[in-house]
């Protein structure tokens, strides 16, 4: 069977078709503009390919409750032609299941089905770039509770060295305000991969790392994945290992820890981890529709 997959992110979208082991047919990106042009393009995409099922991994908020009227709806967003938007409404005329997660989720599946986190069922997926966002997997599940984690938003204690407030208009210096993408732009004044001292680079796996510590302690993963557009830069994972293992300084002792280059990695997907997840999400959604016949 055909599956369609679309990874929403607030500047552009990825659509793509696929099958069910992940493989990827077809992708495009569209940009994101007003919700009713957008979908049109994404319908265009699937054309005369109709998929059989669709998976979406959605910027949030969005209610990823499936035993909700409000399931696949995005809640008050700053993006807000798309507040109150419900996925699930704008492609009912395919007349084909539909599974929803956030987008940081379905990159945590698509590590867990096909990348760096396969066998792993308990395990986090950061990542870092236009926002800071956290997927938590526990028992090979995605961790949803009374709405989804928004682990991106954990505040955090700024560095004596570092005068920068943050920029997060909800929270100042909570882990997306002080070490997101823009949030270094605005830091240093340059986009974050024309940044060549080692110094900002420094400051940035700090707070990285002063995260991933509460994260450890909260969830114990038992790896921790790290993806998106800052950590690319490739300069950020040593001083990350290095500083988280100073931070938790001895408390936790364990066989992953021991092995901090197996411990913390890269996502193992290129950049695919969102798309290949969201085609996972459109299995589901067949297999959950089978099960309320
Ligand atoms: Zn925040």
């Amino acid at each position: 069977m055909l599956f369609g997959a679309i990874e929403a992110g607030g500047t552009k979208m990825v659509v793509a078709t696929g099958d069910e082991y992940g493989n990827i047919f077809k992708k495009t990106e569209i940009k994101t503009t007003t919700p009713e042009e957008t979908v049109g393009h994404i319908k265009d995409f699937f054309g005369k390919n109709r998929p059989g099922a669709l998976g979406i991994g959605a910027f949030g908020p969005v209610c990823v409750d499936e035993n909700s009227s409000d399931y696949g709806r995005i809640g008050k967003t700053p993006k807000l032609k798309w507040t109150d938007f419900s996925w699930k409404e704008a492609f009912s005329d395919m007349g084909i299941p539909i599974s929803v997660d956030t987008d940081v989720n379905a990159a945590a599946i698509g590590e867990y089905v096909r990348g760096n986190a396969v066998g792993i069922d308990d395990f986090i997926y950061i990542t870092i770039g236009t926002g800071v966002g956290v997927g938590v997997m526990l028992n090979g599940e995605p961790l949803h509770g009374m709405l989804h984690p928004e682990a991106g938003h954990i505040l955090l204690p700024i560095n004596a060295d570092d005068g920068f407030p943050g920029i997060c208009p909800y929270h100042q210096n909570c882990f997306e305000g002080l070490a997101s993408g823009p949030a270094m732009k605005k830091r240093y004044g340059i986009e974050p991969y024309l940044i060549t001292e080692k110094g900002p680079w420094e400051t940035e796996a700090d707070y990285i790392a002063k995260a991933i510590m509460q994260y450890i302690c909260c969830y114990s993963p038992k790896r921790i994945i790290l993806g998106g557009g800052v950590m690319n830069s490739g300069r950020l994972f040593d001083p990350v290992r290095k500083k988280v293992l100073t931070y938790l300084n001895d408390y936790i002792s364990t066989k992953e820890l021991l092995d901090i280059d197996s411990y913390i990695v890269p996502a193992g997907l290129s950049g695919d981890q969102g798309i290949t997840g969201a085609l996972h999400l459109a299995q589901n959604a067949i297999r959950k529709d089978k099960e309320n016949e």
